[in-house]
């Protein structure tokens, strides 16, 4: 069954894009855990890290460059965090592979 994100992609919900291309979309986080909190997910719908095969290695790649390149458009010059959350221990909620881009706020180490 589709995910949320899936019908962000499919623009049957609405979403504050930032970027996207064929491969990646990024929006901001409904409930953002930071002053600058943005989703970057890959088009194909990738359940988690769990998930990934050998031929995903490019599309995660490239949300993690497009992450570094929101970074750097967000203006996060002091840094920022990338989490990607796994599986119910990981605190994973939505079943679509996401990064989380976090900025804007000094973050804390380890995390809860
Ligand atoms: P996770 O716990 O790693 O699965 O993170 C899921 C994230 O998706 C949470 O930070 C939510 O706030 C966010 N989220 C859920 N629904 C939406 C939505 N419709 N638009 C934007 N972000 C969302």
């Amino acid at each position: 069954m589709p995910s949320i994100f899936t019908k962000i992609i499919d623009r049957e919900i609405p979403a504050d894009v930032v970027f996207e291309d064929d491969t990646c979309l990024a929006f901001r986080d409904i409930t953002p855990k930071a002053p600058t909190h943005i989703l970057i997910i890959p088009k194909r719908e990738i359940m988690s890290l769990d998930d990934l095969s050998d031929e995903d290695e490019q599309t995660v790649g490239r949300c993690v460059m497009v992450a570094s390149k929101i970074a750097a458009s967000e203006g996060l010059t002091d840094g920022y965090r990338l989490v990607v959350n796994c599986g119910s221990d990981g605190g994973q909620e939505v079943p679509h592979l996401h990064f989380h881009l976090l900025g804007g706020r000094k973050m804390t180490w380890p995390p809860g």
